[in-house]
């Protein structure tokens, strides 16, 4: 066997072994959060289309019609002749939503937070992270070149110590933390972090992937905080929203700053143009209908009060197992039952701390969201 072959194969071989392989299993998403797997139908709670977008009638008809109009393609970087009109529509419409002066499109969230942190950040600053920011805070934090610091999960008293011992010796700082975090569902102190960050000249970055669609009127997790001033507040079009692409809002001249500098806006293809144009549809529906945006974190509540777990404060909820192949077993016998409730494990999480991460849509109907709380109670750990 070659070299590459060996290594890759002993890599699978050490995975299997500690129960943290990873498979891709093909699923066909139907409407309503039904999804079809190995000829079977399950009602899914493992996606972040929180309110059905991606099935809805007008957000399907707006992408038709733009790949209709545009093709299925941007053709060239939006700095070359990528920049479809609907770009800058869309653009306007979500500064619009976030209460800030511009925005910029990417071709994904993972790709925002690649490109916005190392714009602002390099090698003489600091980047300050949680230590449950998602991944891709970790990947721009890190392409940055800056120190990084992390900080203990939501301890604003932690990050103030950090900025007092280090921020003097930098040029810059950026703080960066997840607005909902994406695998506890818990939602950062954003008044306070933002406090912080003003007295240390610190910008704040907070990633609202989770926030945006579902919470405070689907303004996101920074409407929560009214009056908070968040400069870099980045953001996804995947999961609520029910299209692709990321977003960051903030000042003109961050928003400038971002199209001229960012290579992760430079060096890849503009988005497709009908995700622009779903991405545009779903903020209309959402417009029209803001009782909507209520429901999945209504129905999380629900689930949370008859499971015996605290309320929810997103429609994230996590279900702590420990390790992973406990945590596979319990989705497995889910699964038998007809829920779609897949296992988080390391390195998503920490490890010990594998989980069933169970996430609520508007469309989820209460007697089957009843059924999964009374099959998932024996899986709640006493305080
Ligand atoms: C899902 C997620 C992303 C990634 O967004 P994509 O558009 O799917 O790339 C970024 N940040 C957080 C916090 C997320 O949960």
């Amino acid at each position: 066997m070659n070299s590459l072959d060996a290594f890759a194969g002993d890599k699978l071989s050490a995975l299997e072994a500690a129960s943290l392989l990873r498979r891709l299993k093909p699923t066909r998403r139907l409407a309503g959060a039904w999804v079809e797997r190995d000829g079977r139908r399950l009602l899914s709670f493992s996606c972040n289309d929180y309110l059905g977008l991606s099935h809805h009638p007008a957000v399907i008809a707006a992408a038709q019609a733009a790949a209709a109009e545009h093709g299925a393609g941007s053709g060239a970087s939006r700095l070359i002749t990528g920049d479809n009109p609907l770009f800058s529509q869309l653009e306007a419409r979500l500064a619009e939503l976030k209460g800030t002066q511009a925005a910029c499109l990417f071709g994904s969230g993972y790709l925002a937070n690649a490109g916005v942190i190392p714009t602002f950040a390099g090698p003489r600053d600091i980047v300050l992270v949680d230590e449950l920011a998602h991944a891709c805070i970790w990947a721009g934090a890190q392409l940055s070149g800056a120190r990084i610091l992390t900080f203990r999960h939501n301890d604003v008293d932690h990050l103030q110590a950090l900025l007092t011992e280090h921020r003097a010796s930098a040029r810059h700082a950026l703080v960066a933390t997840d607005g909902v975090f994406s695998m506890d569902g818990d939602i950062a102190p954003l008044d306070a972090l933002s406090q912080a960050c003003k007295a240390h000249d610190a910008w704040l970055l907070s990633d609202d992937a989770h926030g945006v669609g579902v919470l405070a009127q689907g303004k996101g997790s920074a409407a929560l905080f009214p009056g908070v001033d968040i400069p870099l507040q980045v953001g996804t079009l995947s999961k609520a929203l029910g299209s692709y692409g990321g977003y960051v809002c903030g000042s003109q001249a961050v928003i400038d700053l971002l199209k001229t500098r960012a290579r992760t806006v430079i060096y890849t293809t503009g988005l497709p143009p009908a995700s622009a144009a779903a991405a545009l549809a779903a903020l209309d529906v959402i417009a029209a209908d803001p009782a909507l945006t209520a429901l999945p974190l209504a129905k999380a509540r629900a689930f949370t009060a008859a499971a015996g777990l605290p309320p929810a404060a997103s429609p994230i909820v996590p279900v702590i197992i420990g390790e992973a192949q406990a945590a596979l077993d319990a989705s497995r016998a889910l699964e038998a039952e007809g829920f779609l409730v897949v296992a988080i494990r390391p390195p998503t999480v920490p490890a010990g701390a594998a989980r069933l991460r169970i996430a609520f849509s508007a469309e989820h109907p209460d007697a089957e969201i009843a059924r999964l709380a009374a099959l998932v109670r024996p899986y709640v750990q006493a305080p």
